[in-house]
């Protein structure tokens, strides 16, 4: 992998010979990912919804662009702006496109007139749901289970660190009390998870990379208030990353969208899964051959026995 800011090669990829391991590109932080990885992944998927088989929730797919309008109604753009990927494209003639055209073999400026669209890239898997609740008044939970392509336009490309990958998210919406005590029980279930796949697990309490002049004061304000904890597991040799975290948003999105729920603004609990970053933990961990892996941690996956 080619870390964008040291110059230096230090990824998960650097022989390609390596089976079931991501496939580095010409460009940092995007991985082409064989089929045993695939194999890996789908086992997430099938762990992730049989943890979640006793919830009422409602499944969606998430694409990988969202509206920007959303975006930008949800305070994102304000506070990540250096993370968004938006999505140009050309609104000119085909005239004005001839001169344009010639610049493309000599990597010239031909996107000189690509205008903003009406889409940007899909930050987190979770921001669709809460539109979909909005000007609803709800009389209990609503639960939902998402699953989404997210990029984020990162600085860096250390091990486990993507500009495209997979989100998988259990989200509620709900009064501030369930909301707390969802997150809690979430927290505590995939903790649990996490170790009986064999994973070295850390609970911390974490801010989300904010940019600006607010940065300090926002990150501060989320932590002192606990709204993200994160769960970090070792997914290469002295390398500890992010595979989930659990957050709590107050009344943020009960405000811009405008739900209720049982009488009060509605407030939002999400438990996100980055999927390559646990499959990449647990091939540090047990290898990239599924199939060897010990049972206890299939069936932890929902696919083998006890
Ligand atoms: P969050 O919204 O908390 O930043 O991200 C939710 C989860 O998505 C993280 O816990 C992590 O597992 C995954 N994730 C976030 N950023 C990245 C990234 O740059 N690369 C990868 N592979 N996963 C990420
Ligand atoms: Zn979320």
């Amino acid at each position: 992998m080619f870390d964008s800011q040291t110059g230096g090669h230090v990824g998960v990829a650097d022989d390609p010979d390596v089976a079931g391991r991501p496939l580095a590109t010409g460009v940092p932080g995007v991985y082409l990912f064989p089929g045993s990885f695939e194999t890996i992944i789908g086992l997430l998927r099938q762990g992730i919804a049989a943890m979640a088989a006793d919830e009422p929730v409602r499944r969606l797919h998430i694409p990988p662009v969202i509206s920007r309008r959303v975006i930008e109604h949800a305070g994102y753009v304000k506070t990540f702006p250096h993370l968004l990927g938006t999505v140009h494209s050309y609104t000119g003639d085909s005239c004005g496109w001839q001169a344009l055209a010639e610049l493309v073999d000599e990597g010239g400026d031909w996107h000189a007139q690509q205008r903003i669209s009406d889409l940007v890239l899909l930050p987190a898997a979770c921001y669709p749901v809460y539109e979909t609740l909005t000007d609803q008044a709800l009389d209990g939970p609503r639960k939902f289970a998402v699953e989404g392509n997210c990029f984020r336009q990162e600085a860096t490309s250390e091990i486990g660190r993507l500009r495209s990958f997979r989100m998988v998210e259990l989200v509620t919406a709900a009064t501030a009390d369930y909301c707390l005590q969802w997150r809690a029980h979430w927290l505590e279930r995939v903790s649990g998870w996490l170790r009986s796949l064999g994973l070295h697990v850390d609970v911390e309490v974490a801010d989300d990379p904010f940019f600006g002049p607010g940065k300090k004061l926002f990150q501060a304000a989320q932590r002192m208030q606990e709204l993200k904890l994160e769960l970090r597991v070792p997914v290469a040799d002295g390398v500890v990353q992010a595979v989930a975290s659990a957050n709590y948003h107050k009344d943020h999105f009960g405000e811009t969208f405008r739900f209720s729920c049982d009488g009060e603004v509605g407030n939002t609990s999400c438990m996100a899964f980055g999927l390559e970053r646990i499959a990449l933990a647990l091939i540090n961990a047990h290898g990239p051959d599924s199939g060897s892996w010990p049972d206890g941690v299939l069936a932890a996956l929902g696919g083998g026995h006890d």
